[in-house]
C-alpha cells in the first residue's frame, strides 16, 4: 500500500505510517497511491481524484471536508474520513485567545510598547465576565469555548438549528443570538446556509460595539461588510483566523481595517493537536486494513 502524506502533519507521523506501507510525501506520486492524507493545503477536487487511479482512501486530518469533493470521491468508490473531534480544543483555545485580546487591550498593548510609546492611561480595558457570549454552531469547538467563557463568568447562548439541546448552553433563535451578544463567535461548517451568513443584514440586527470572533471559515462572513461596520463603529472588532481566500489576497480589505485582529489559520496548529490528529489518523487507517484485508 502506498500512503501520499500531501500536506503538513506531525513529524512523527511518516514514521508511525511505514507499518502500513510505502509512505511518501512526493505530491507527483498521487497516481500510485491508494491513500492520501491532506490537511487544508491540498484540494482534492475531480481533477485531483481523477489523476489519483488507484485511490482507496482520504483522510483529512482536520474538521471540515469543504477541500475535497467527498461525494465525487465516494462515486469513484473511496472512502473519504476525517479527524472530527480531535481539533476542538486546539481551536476552542484560539477563539478564546482572539476573543480575551480585544476587551484586555493585548495588540494595542503591544504595538504600542514595541513603538516606544506608554500608554496606561489611553488603553482602557473592558472585562468578559458578564458578558453575553453568542455561538453559531455549538459542535465540538463551539461546546469546548463555552466550557471556557463560563469558567470566565459570562453567559452564553448558542444558534445551532440541527441540535435539540445543550449540555452548557441555553440555545436560542438566530435573531436573539445576533442582538443579545456582546461577543459573537462562528463555528460553523460552510454550507450554503452559512455562506455569508454575517452580512450587512445580519450586522444591522446585532448590538452596538459587538465583538466577532472567527475561527470557523472566511467565507461564513461578507468581508467587505464586515469592514465597513468596523469603520462605522457598529461593530467593536473582528478577531479572525480563517479569511476568504487561505492566505488572504493582499487587497482583502481586513488588512487595512480598524480593530481587526488576525492569525494565520492556525486554529487547529498546536503541537497537542497535530499528535492527536496522527492518532487519529492511524486508528483510522487500521480500521481500513482490517476491513480490506
Ligand atoms: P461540529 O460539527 O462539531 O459543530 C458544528 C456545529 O454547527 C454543529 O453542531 C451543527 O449542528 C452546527 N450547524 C450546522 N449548520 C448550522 C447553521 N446553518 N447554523 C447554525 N449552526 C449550524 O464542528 P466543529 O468541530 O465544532 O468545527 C466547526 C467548524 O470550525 C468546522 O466546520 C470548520 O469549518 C472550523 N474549523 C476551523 C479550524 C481552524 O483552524 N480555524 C479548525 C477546525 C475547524
Amino acid at each position: 500500500m502506498k500512503i501520499l502524506v500531501s500536506d503538513a502533519f506531525d513529524p512523527s507521523l511518516p514514521g508511525k505510517l511505514a507499518a502500513f506501507g510505502e509512505v511518501t510525501d512526493d505530491k507527483e506520486q498521487v497516481a500510485d497511491a491508494d491513500v492520501v492524507l491532506v490537511r487544508s493545503k491540498t484540494k482534492c477536487d475531480r481533477a485531483y481524484i481523477d489523476r489519483a487511479k488507484k485511490l482507496r482512501l482520504i483522510i483529512r486530518g482536520g474538521v471540515g471536508l469543504d477541500n475535497i469533493d467527498v461525494d465525487y470521491a465516494r462515486s469513484k468508490g473511496i472512502q473519504v474520513f476525517n479527524t472530527a473531534e480531535a481539533s476542538a480544543v486546539a481551536v476552542a483555545e484560539l477563539a478564546f485567545a482572539l476573543m480575551i485580546a480585544v476587551p484586555a487591550r493585548l495588540i494595542d498593548g503591544h504595538v504600542s510598547m514595541i513603538q516606544r510609546q506608554w500608554l496606561k492611561k489611553e488603553l482602557k480595558r473592558t472585562e468578559l465576565m458578564g458578558k453575553t457570549l453568542g455561538l453559531i454552531g455549538a459542535g465540538n469547538i463551539g461546546t469546548e469555548l463555552a466550557r471556557r467563557a463560563l469558567a470566565f463568568g459570562m453567559r452564553v447562548i448558542a444558534y445551532d438549528p440541527l441540535i435539540r439541546s445543550h449540555e452548557l448552553v441555553q440555545l436560542v433563535g438566530l435573531e436573539q443570538v445576533l442582538s443579545q451578544s456582546d461577543y459573537l463567535s462562528l463555528h460553523v461548517p460552510l454550507t450554503d446556509e452559512t455562506r455569508g451568513m454575517i452580512n450587512r443584514g445580519t450586522l444591522a440586527t446585532m448590538k452596538d460595539g459587538a465583538v466577532i470572533i472567527n475561527t470557523a471559515r472566511g467565507k461564513c462572513v461578507v468581508e467587505a461588510d464586515l469592514v465597513e461596520a468596523l469603520r462605522s463603529g457598529k461593530l467593536r472588532a473582528y478577531a479572525t483566523d480563517v479569511f476568504f481566500s487561505d492566505p488572504p489576497d493582499p487587497a482583502c480589505p481586513l488588512h487595512d481595517a480598524p480593530n481587526v485582529v488576525m492569525t494565520p489559520h492556525i486554529g487547529a496548529s498546536s503541537t497537542e493537536n497535530l499528535l492527536r490528529i496522527g492518532d487519529v489518523v492511524i486508528h483510522i487507517l487500521e480500521d481500513f486494513v482490517s476491513h480490506t484485508a
